[in-house]
């Protein structure tokens, strides 16, 4: 990553002159991946992403600032590796560089595999690679997996160093300084080109959450007068103004790779998770406070959006709709080739590229796929480095990842690199990063085990991508989780019955003695239905299927299940666990992650953005006027620290046995201790 850091890009000017060539190759490159690679079999391996905000405390002045020290930690992390470590670096844990220079991500060093124990031993591999970090911190630092910094661009001193934002140069931030966009070049590159293909600094204009004393209507005041006429045309009244693409880049979260047994259940796990999407996301609800000011969101999801949003005043207007979408926004449509996935349920308007829907199409990619490859395809390069224009396409994606890795949309489906022992992996990025290690270990346990159960069982998740669009806008709504209703399948099992040519047989499963998740696919409704008990009754699969087979339900009903036939996911998670050979103590494990889930989603454990909003409103300096003063934002981000280590309760957030948890942990982990 170092390499990168002092490398050059192409400002968008000349960056646009190698668009095509950029994309004829990234086709090239995908269809040499696709020849050598289509058939091939891989085992069960995933692996987790959290992003951390580091903080600099200044506790004389009662003030939490971001810390814009990534550079020196990673420098430091390395050496460090290179001092003691060297031998065992498999072991070590994976430290990169996010978007802004407060950011560090981390994974685990190998991708984990399908064993029992590597699912239940992530938590500690998230922790150990929390506490690696901490180690580089200096005393009056902390480290946040915090979505969203309640002050970002709110004047006054948010970050250490502290720079004043430049109010003369005109493709720069009013808010937010040059100095927080990280130095990596990826990250320089995209922050800048966006603005430039734009052709203006991205708007983003986030709804404020009126309190009984906020001013009606309400004009963000940190807005300085004497704009420029393209800036006073931007903001809209009655919300935050933000002008950076560093305003929505700037917020962690939480995602989640594995890699399928071949690439069609890769394409069908895609797919299944399209919808589950907006659930995670309100369910991780986490950021609720931008600039300082309390938003009328929970979610980062079209903040950042916003923040992306590289279209031309021509291909956004609202008239032309050449492209509807920023190019980070849910998925367009849905690339298996199963025959659930129906022309009704693509009933997107998104365009794409012809001539590589025409290419690939006659080099034998099928439809679906090949319309969501020509809909990436649509997007110019915003990274173009100049050393790197001439490919040998036979041995490099990087071309294709230049558009692909530019596309943020919710499910990404990524495609094996060559020459590497990597296959067809499908990653999930909807949800927000919570505070402790032990919700983001439940969090990623409950997606890995869906996506097992949907191997498993087969289901049916399909609804149209107009309605999990609509969907994504409903899970950023304050307090989604118990204000909102989702659209979702009603009949997860209801098959629309395949032409006989498409019927697969059912496998069977060899007895395997330790438990994996590896165990291939029962791809019939009826192999599902068989393999769990009542109460899911055996008339959800004869009956015909409802004309209603999308209906509305609470994130509750989504999550826990309704009525006879709805199981819920954690319904089919639990029948997938159900199914394994998981002795007790394992069993209690995965029970402390799985009732949180079910917790979270039935509401009598609120989400993190609750917490954070319910705090910020009870906290004795908060003047009922939706604004977050240094002060506030001190304490709570002090309280969030508190949080996560345990010496301070938030029963309402964690269960209540959570500060046990972690001094168990502590004493029985020698990572941890050490
Ligand atoms: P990106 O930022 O492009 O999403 P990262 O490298 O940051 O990619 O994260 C990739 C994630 O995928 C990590 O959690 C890693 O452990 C996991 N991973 C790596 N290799 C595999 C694999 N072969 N199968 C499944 N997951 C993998
Ligand atoms: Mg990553
Ligand atoms: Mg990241
Ligand atoms: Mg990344
Ligand atoms: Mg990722």
């Amino acid at each position: 990553m170092g390499l990168l850091t002092e490398g050059s890009f192409l400002s968008w000017d000349q960056a646009e002159k190698y668009a095509n060539h950029i994309r004829k190759h990234g086709i090239t490159q995908f269809l040499n991946v696709w020849d050598r690679q289509k058939g091939r079999r891989d085992p069960f391996l995933w692996g987790d992403e959290i992003e951390y905000m580091v903080i600099s405390y200044d506790h004389e002045g009662k003030n939490a600032r971001l810390a814009l020290r990534q550079s020196e930690i990673l420098d430091a992390f390395h050496q460090l590796v290179q001092d003691t470590c060297a031998n065992k670096a498999m072991a070590l844990p994976n430290f990169v560089p996010e978007t802004s220079a407060y950011m560090i991500e981390s994974t685990p060093g190998t991708p984990l595999t399908g064993s029992l124990n590597d699912l239940l031993s992530v938590e500690n591999c998230m922790r150990h690679r929390r506490s690696l970090l901490r180690r580089l911190l200096k005393s009056d630092e902390a480290l946040v997996s915090l979505t969203s910094f309640p002050r970002l661009g709110a004047g006054g001193v948010f970050t250490e160093p502290h720079y004043e934002p430049s109010t003369t140069e005109p493709h720069h931030s009013l808010f937010i300084p040059r100095e927080v966009v990280g130095p990596h070049v990826r990250h320089r590159a995209i922050n800048e080109n966006i603005t430039l293909r734009r052709g203006s600094k991205p708007p983003i204009n986030i709804p404020v959450f009126f309190d009984a004393n906020t001013p009606q209507p309400f004009f963000d005041p940190t807005i300085p007068p004497d704009l420029s006429p393209i800036d006073a045309e931007s903001i809209l009244p009655d919300h935050i103004y933000l002008d950076s693409s560093e305003g929505g880049f700037g917020c962690c979260c939480l995602q989640v790779t594995f890699q399928a047994a071949n690439v069609d259940e890769a394409k069908r796990v895609y797919d299944a998770l399209i919808p589950v999407g907006p659930i995670m996301l309100a369910l991780t609800a986490a950021s609720p406070a931008y600039k300082g000011h309390l938003a009328d969101v929970d979610c980062r999801w079209n903040v950042i959006g916003d923040s992306a949003d590289d279209r031309t005043q021509e291909e956004r207007s609202e008239k032309s709709q050449q492209i509807p979408k920023s190019r980070y926004a849910g998925n367009y449509s849905y690339i298996s080739s199963d025959f659930n996935n129906r022309n009704e349920h693509n009933d997107s308007s998104m365009p794409y590229d012809e001539a590589v829907y025409e290419q690939l199409i006659n080099h034998g990619i099928e439809e679906p796929l090949a319309t969501h490859i020509a809909r990436l395809y649509i997007r110019d390069p915003l990274l173009v480095i100049p050393e790197t224009i001439n490919q040998d396409d036979a041995n490099s994606i990087d071309h294709f990842e230049t558009i692909q890795s530019t596309n943020w949309q919710a499910v990404r489906f990524k495609i094996p690199p060559p020459n590497s022992p990597i296959g067809w992996r499908v990653e999930f990025r909807t949800m927000e990063v919570q505070l402790t290690d032990f919700e983001n270990a439940a969090f990623a346990v409950f997606l890995i085990l869906l996506s097992r159960a949907i191997v498993k069982y087969g289901v049916n998740f399909y609804i149209p991508i107009s309605l999990v669009d609509e969907n994504m806008e409903r899970a950023q709504k304050r307090s989604a989780v118990t204000e909102e209703k989702f659209w979702f399948r009603k009949d997860v099992f209801s098959a629309s019955t395949p032409p006989p040519s498409q019927t697969h047989t059912p496998t069977h499963s060899p007895s395997a003695k330790k438990p994996s998740l590896d165990a291939p696919a029962e791809n019939t409704a009826a192999v599902a239905l068989n393999a769990v008990s009542p109460p899911w009754s055996q008339d959800s699969l004869s009956s015909n299927v409802s004309q209603t087979q999308y209906v509305e339900m609470t994130v509750g009903e989504i999550i826990n299940g309704k009525g006879e036939v709805f199981p819920g996911l954690l319904g089919l998670v639990n029948a997938y666990v159900n199914s394994m050979d998981v002795d007790q103590g394992e069993k209690q494990k995965l029970g402390k992650y799985l009732d949180l889930i079910k917790r979270r989603g039935n509401g009598s454990l609120c989400t993190t953005a609750t917490w954070i909003r319910n705090f910020i409103r009870a906290h004795p300096a908060y003047a009922n006027d939706s604004v977050v003063t240094e002060e506030i934002n001190y304490d709570l981000i002090t309280a969030l620290e508190q949080i996560e280590n345990a010496t301070r309760r938030a029963n309402d957030l964690l269960p209540e046995e959570y500060p046990e948890w972690v001094s168990d942990e502590a004493s029985t982990n020698p990572i941890q201790s050490a």
